[in-house]
């Protein structure tokens, strides 16, 4: 995830030197409309191979995308109106351009550059630029999807107890015992698609319903398949597009596409049968 940057050898590192962890509730600010440009110039936004940042009043780095307003909806060379995309990374179109605003709200207002023609402000979900697309690791496709994944992690750590403790993953020390009952008590089925793997049980994961690693109650709980799991939502779809869980995804596929079949699996459709 390029927005998660608590997870993993970045926490490991911060624990190592004895820096403690920040106060949940200062992780997340909403951004909106603020010039990226400018910012970028004064050292008050950054832009990497991970991603863009706005540095808050607190010195946070807060995640943002970026995006050109004012814009041409109209232009000689387009065919009818054309939408500005937002932007995630230094792509080629923030090298030959300026002028950005930076944002992490679920829609922006863009103003048209050109005052003979049409509205002069839009009120827009923007879709992902397809430079950036391909140099990014991980991505969502538009600005509502950026917001609604930054709200869920924010959300997700805001319960978090600071008396629980947890692996670099941020799942409970007991995780693995917990999840191996649970999926025996599910008779090593999906809870979807119904698929049993008895014996292929490394195909079955735990999903936590209300994405919080730490509530571990059996109703927040769910036995899904590989496949099953990718669905759950567009967070998770995203993230098994690349890496180890599309690594497992193809294996899983590869080895169970018929019996995916035979249980009517909702998604295996979408995908190819591979020899
Ligand atoms: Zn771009
Ligand atoms: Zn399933
Ligand atoms: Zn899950």
């Amino acid at each position: 995830m390029i927005y998660d940057f608590e997870k993993g050898h970045v926490e490991k590192y911060f624990r190592d030197i004895n820096v403690k962890k920040r106060d949940v509730d200062s992780v997340f600010k909403v951004i909106q409309d603020v010039d990226f440009t400018k910012n970028l110039d004064m050292g008050k936004a950054v832009l990497d191979s991970k991603g863009a940042y706005v540095i808050d009043e607190n010195g946070e780095r807060q995640a943002v995308y970026f995006y050109k307003s004012p814009y041409w909806f109209y232009h000689k060379n387009h065919n009818g109106i054309q939408y500005p995309k937002f932007h995630i990374l230094e792509c080629e179109t923030i090298r030959s351009y300026s002028g950005f605003r930076a944002s992490n709200t679920k829609t922006v207002s863009v103003r048209n550059a050109n005052r003979y023609e049409g509205d002069r402000v839009y009120e827009l979900e923007l879709k992902l630029c397809g430079n950036c697309r391909k140099l990014a690791n991980n991505y969502y496709e538009t600005t509502a999807e950026f917001y609604d994944a930054l709200e869920q992690q924010h959300n997700a750590r805001k319960v978090r107890r600071p008396d629980i403790k947890v692996d670099l993953d941020g799942y409970t020390l007991d995780w693995s015992i917990i999840s191996k009952r649970y999926r025996k008590e599910m008779k090593f089925s999906c809870e979807r698609c119904s698929i049993k793997l008895s014996t292929d049980r490394k195909f079955l994961h735990v999903h936590h319903k209300n994405h919080d690693k730490l509530d571990n109650r059996p109703s927040n709980l769910e036995c899904l398949c590989v496949l099953c799991h990718k669905h759950s939502d567009a967070v998770h779809e995203h993230n098994f597009m690349q890496g180890k869980m599309k690594k497992q995804l193809d294996q899983f596929l590869k080895k169970h596409y018929d019996r995916l079949e035979n249980c009517s699996n909702p998604y295996v459709t979408l995908y190819n049968k591979q020899k």
